[in-house]
């Protein structure tokens, strides 16, 4: 968290032509955000019930939309400013799961912005960013292959970013919306582990898991299909 504060301290001298949240996604590490636009974030609707969640909540909302405080601020300027980054990945997690939030991330997805999946077997498919809980302070940012639909850990330096700002949802009703899953080269091919060539029985405890359940789940497919 202190690095997070340092490079904002650093950054803010910079930040005078660009709005606060261009500033925000524009911190390193912070490359998975997407900006949320200022006409969402300044509807009351949208953000419903967030106020008991973010300490200091009118005075971070101003800051987020580079409104200049009337008066002085009741605490320290970092202390608004970890409440606004509190805000915004809060407005962020439900952002991207409305139309234009889900089209900023598709943009970004298309060039595989988020990183592509480290098993071998999907073939580079896209990951993309999901929070293992909607709350705060649960676990980092995830990334979520699509082929293998598994989760994995994204570059160390990431492993600081809270996961809840993308949430549980996020990339399910991405791969839903746009109909990605159907574009995905054969998912379900699965490592065979063999010794002197030989299949190793399912029963056994270094067998494919992975085999025998998505064996199982294509044999239910084609019985339901006759
Ligand atoms: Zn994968």
């Amino acid at each position: 968290v202190n690095d997070i504060e340092e490079s904002y301290e650093s950054d803010i001298t910079n930040s005078e032509n660009i709005t606060w949240i261009e500033w925000f996604c524009g911190i390193k590490n912070h490359e998975y955000f997407v900006a949320v636009s200022e006409e969402f974030a300044d509807d009351e609707f949208n953000l419903y019930g967030l106020s008991s969640l973010v300490p200091y909540y009118s005075e971070a909302l101003d800051m987020i939309l580079d409104v200049e405080p009337e008066e002085e601020y009741p605490v320290s300027t970092q202390t608004i400013e970890s409440s606004a980054i509190l805000l915004y990945s809060l407005i962020h997690q439900r952002y991207i799961l409305t139309k234009p939030g889900l089209t900023a991330m598709f943009e970004q997805y298309k060039h595989s912005a988020f990183g592509v999946c480290p098993r071998m077997y999907c073939s580079k498919t896209p990951v993309l960013p999901v929070g293992l809980s909607d709350m705060r302070g649960v676990s980092s940012v995830k990334l979520f292959c699509p082929s293998c639909v598994d989760v994995y850990d994204p570059p160390p330096s990431f492993l600081r970013v809270d996961g809840f700002a993308w949430g549980t949802t996020f990339p399910h009703l991405f791969l839903k919306t746009f109909s990605i899953g159907n574009f995905l080269s054969n998912p379900s091919w699965v490592y065979e582990p063999k010794i002197f060539g030989f299949k190793i029985n399912q029963a056994s405890p270094i067998a494919s898991k992975r085999k025998y359940i998505r064996d199982g789940i294509e044999n239910y497919l084609s019985s339901n299909k006759k």
